[in-house]
């Protein structure tokens, strides 16, 4: 494995096989003052205008909506990504990442405004033409308009190449005639524009621009959700739906491009709003947990509810790490474009594509951390937190579906290792040779890095930075094995691949982890870095034993015998690792939560 000296652009997926240094990464501490004026500024706008009419948003009065709608237009928020050359505010992903994180009390407004700005603008945004841009876009960045996104079907949501919504060309050639069913659309019961996945002749799935008025449209009733009340889910029909050609977005048969580039998108915005879901769990939890008195204590005394205070804060520092490290990774490649260049929005989306492996992990373990905290919260609240009455029963509600849309957490953890297996045979990244070196290596018992537990090196977590180098080995030690046992039917053992996958996430995230907190005490200093300190190393901690747990269990699946012994030999030799006592540090870590009555940082 080579070490990166200096800040470089980056490749998708190869934080695999390099490592990285502080200084290459971007962290929380890196944004400016203006990036949190503009985030300030938004969160005023939510607990001003939004927060106080949560009641009406709840019960989807559509007025209110739409004025709130108009209002986000008015402080930018609907803009922010949008570049400045199509009247939006060209804001950074960290930017955009900050400003997510005022969202969170109001769940199903934040749902309305992720779906009109991602899957509804974006198509536009990176695929419509002139035309259709001079059209919708000025109405969508204001909030005169809202946009929702027609591509799940009664029949099927994951499988999207299946969908039987069929467009077909008028006689006089000016119009496709749009025929099919849609469900679980959000935003369905106030949008003026749906962008819809049709196939032209049943065969070439394309994309539609569709204005909500046109004849044929009709709306099935709200679904009884169990969350998310506030954002309106209806099934769509389109009957004999006359749409103008002009409106068809991007090129015929090429629509899975737009669908699928518009949903990585906001894959990595579910990734960022989890860690700040992580946080309001920490801060509603911890402060019922000071005035809760039980067998003559208030409840924060307590061990076990010290374990799970700390655990969300563990999962919210790490998740957070991830986030801000991708988001640099992104901003880092948009800002080397040129924006007057012709070509300017296709780099731009290749950008985005190139970080889709990045993406997919952050949407799987951002929303499984989320759901660990709005659980946890729950059960600190106790029968309480059963109740209506109290947020955490609320909360639990609303994150669920996290795991569901942008793509399952299932189908995501089959893409992150699809994607490194494609950018793997197509020579983008060389996971091929560093795989078969390591293996080498591991056989050989060769120049392996071993942990020093003396810890000879003296340089400062030198045990941590070899341990996470021998994660990222171990990881492609079981994606090399996997892929020479099944080679293409690979994908047919997706219990192997989501445990690769669970192994690769589980070392973006201790690796962003550890490189955030090193980069905080080279800027603050040792003192100051206490918590990061003892966060990063109890999440190293934990991590390195799900991730040897996982891999043990796959190694079994695909050897047996004596090969199996030699793997099983290797893979505890790579991951030496000494427990550390994980429970005073968590103990540590929740005082600090319980004397601030928030996450321990912000
Ligand atoms: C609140 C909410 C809002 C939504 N908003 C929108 C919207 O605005 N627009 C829109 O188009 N859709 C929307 N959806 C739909 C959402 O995108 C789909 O529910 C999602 O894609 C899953 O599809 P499905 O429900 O058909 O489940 P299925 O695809 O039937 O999946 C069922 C289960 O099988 C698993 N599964 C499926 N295929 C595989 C496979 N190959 N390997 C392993 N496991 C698999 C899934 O992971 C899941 O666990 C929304 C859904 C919800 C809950």
């Amino acid at each position: 494995m080579t070490s990166v000296a200096t800040k470089r652009m980056v490749q998708g997926g190869e934080f695999l096989i390099t490592d990285a240094n502080p200084n290459s990464i971007f962290t929380r501490d890196d944004l400016e003052e203006i990036q949190y004026q503009i985030a300030s500024a938004i969160k005023e706008f939510f607990e001003k205008e939004v927060i106080p009419r949560a009641e009406e948003v709840e019960s989807l009065n559509a007025d209110t909506i739409r004025e709130l709608m108009r209002k986000a237009g008015d402080v930018g928020v609907l803009g922010l990504e949008v570049p400045t050359a199509m009247g939006g505010y060209g804001q950074k992903k960290s930017t955009a990442l900050l400003v997510g994180e005022s969202h969170t009390k109001q769940s199903s407004f934040s749902g309305c405004i992720a779906v009109h700005t991602s899957v509804g603008m974006i198509p536009i945004v990176y695929f419509g033409t002139e035309a259709q841009r001079r059209q919708y876009l000025t109405k969508l960045l204001s909030g005169e308009w809202i946009a929702a996104y027609c591509l799940t079907e009664p029949h099927c949501g994951s499988d999207a190449m299946a969908i039987r919504t069929t467009a077909t060309l008028s006689e006089d050639g000016k119009h496709y005639i749009i025929n099919g069913s849609k469900m679980w659309i959000t935003n369905a019961g106030f949008a003026n524009l749906f962008n819809v996945a049709a196939k032209v002749d049943g065969k070439k799935f394309t994309m539609f621009i569709v204005e909500a008025d046109t004849p044929g449209i009709t709306l099935g009733a709200e679904e009884k959700k169990m969350g998310l009340t506030g954002s309106s889910t209806r099934p769509v029909f389109f009957d004999n739906v006359k749409v103008p050609i002009e409106n068809i977005l991007g090129e015929i048969g090429k629509g899975h491009h737009i669908a699928f580039n518009a949903l990585n998108m906001g894959r990595m915005n579910i990734g960022s709003s989890s860690y700040a879901q992580l946080k309001r769990s920490i801060s509603i939890s911890v402060k019922y947990a000071k005035l809760r008195k039980a067998f003559g204590k208030t409840i924060a005394d307590f061990g076990l509810i010290k374990h799970k205070l700390a655990e969300m804060a563990i999962k919210a520092y790490a998740v957070e790490s991830m986030a801000f490290r991708t988001a640099g990774l992104i901003d880092d490649q948009l800002q080397s474009l040129d924006p007057d260049s012709s070509d300017y929005l296709a780099r731009s989306m290749e950008v985005l594509r190139e970080y889709a492996i990045e993406s997919s992990i952050m949407k799987v373990y951002g929303s499984e951390a989320q759901g660990y905290g709005v659980d946890e919260a729950l059960q600190i609240f106790g029968g309480n937190g059963y109740s209506k009455e109290y947020p955490a029963e609320r909360d639990y509600r609303d994150a669920r579906p996290s795991r569901i849309f942008e793509g399952t957490n299932e189908i995501n953890r089959m893409l992150i290792v699809d994607m490194l297996i494609k950018r793997a045979m197509s020579g983008t990244l060389p996971i091929v040779s560093t795989g078969e070196q390591i293996i080498k290596d591991v056989y050989d018992t060769g120049p392996l890095p071993q942990i020093d537990p003396d810890q000879k090196d003296s340089s400062p977590f030198s045990k941590e930075k070899t341990l996470i180098s021998n994660m990222k080995k171990a990881s492609i030690m079981l994606l090399w094995q996997a892929a020479q046992k099944w080679m293409i039917a690979l994908a047919e053992e997706q219990e192997v691949v989501a445990a690769i996958s669970d192994c690769i996430m589980e070392t973006y995230a201790a690796e962003s982890t550890y490189l955030r907190t090193l980069k905080h005490i080279e800027t603050k200093g040792e003192e100051s870095s206490t918590y990061h300190i003892t966060m990063m190393q109890v999440f190293l901690n934990d991590a390195v034993m799900r991730l040897e747990i996982t891999a043990r269990k796959t190694l079994a699946v695909i050897a047996e015998g004596a090969e199996l012994g030699a793997s099983l030999k290797s893979l505890q030799r790579l991951l030496q690792w000494q427990p550390i006592n994980t429970v005073a540090a968590r103990r540590q870590i929740a005082d600090k939560i319980i004397d601030r009555e928030s996450y321990p940082f912000d």
